[in-house]
């Protein structure tokens, strides 16, 4: 498995790459320094990143949202595309992962732009909806348990306002989604419901686009 955009063949990826990806030398360091992690797959590739960066200029977003931070690539890639007032809510269960993430925020200079939550997703998320935040965020990413996929759609739908996006991570699954033979597996079957529950929500315009591990982009209508 690779976190390069999905079915690409090695020589055209690198094309792609060589051709396209303007990748800050910060963003290159920490994902060198994610390569030599086991879980390496759970980074978002350097052309997803920039395309994030870009969904990030284009609405002119203030106040972002991630579920799943591991690392902290693409967190660092929306904080460095944010403003001097703008805000990314982060969330992680890893203390470890996110050590990590946390030394390359502050070497970029973003790191009073970021507020990481490390609990569940669901309490942060519940508790910002508490807060009476629904309908304040203009991003959410969404790219942790697929088991949680669900819920953490319909949190993150509650939170955005109108005409902020929802990204959804990993919505190809490495091809399993279309392989009979992966039904059996939960999460899996989480993705294909997720993908299904999206694309009848007419409360959205989509587009699933295939890069990195699958990516749906979800405006809130
Ligand atoms: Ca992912």
């Amino acid at each position: 498995m690779s976190n390069q955009s999905i079915g690409l063949s090695d020589r055209l990826y690198q094309y792609l790459i060589a051709n396209s990806v303007r990748e800050p030398e910060i963003l290159t360091l920490l994902r060198e320094e994610t390569l030599q992690h086991p879980l390496v797959n759970m980074q978002v590739s350097p052309e997803q990143g920039q395309l994030m960066g870009l969904l990030v200029q284009l609405i002119g977003a203030k106040k972002c949202l991630e579920v799943g931070v591991f690392t902290g690539y693409s967190a660092l890639v929306v904080a460095l595309n944010l403003p001097d007032d703008g805000r990314l809510i982060a969330c992680d269960v890893s203390d470890e992962f996110t050590s990590i993430a946390r030394r390359y925020w502050h070497e970029a200079g973003v790191d009073r732009k970021i507020s990481l939550h490390i609990a569940p997703a669901l309490e942060t998320l519940d508790r910002l909806l508490a807060n009476g935040e629904s309908d304040t965020f203009d991003f959410a990413f969404i790219d942790a348990d697929k088991n949680n996929y669900a819920a953490y759609y319909d949190r993150c739908f509650q939170l955005v306002r109108q005409g902020g996006l929802i990204l959804v991570d990993n919505v190809l699954w490495y091809g399993r989604v279309a392989d009979a033979a992966m039904d059996g597996d939960p999460r899996t079957q989480a993705i294909k419901k997720i993908n299904q529950q999206i694309y009848h929500d007419d409360r959205v315009q989509i587009s699933l686009i295939p890069i990195g591990d699958g990516l749906t982009i979800a405006r809130k209508k």
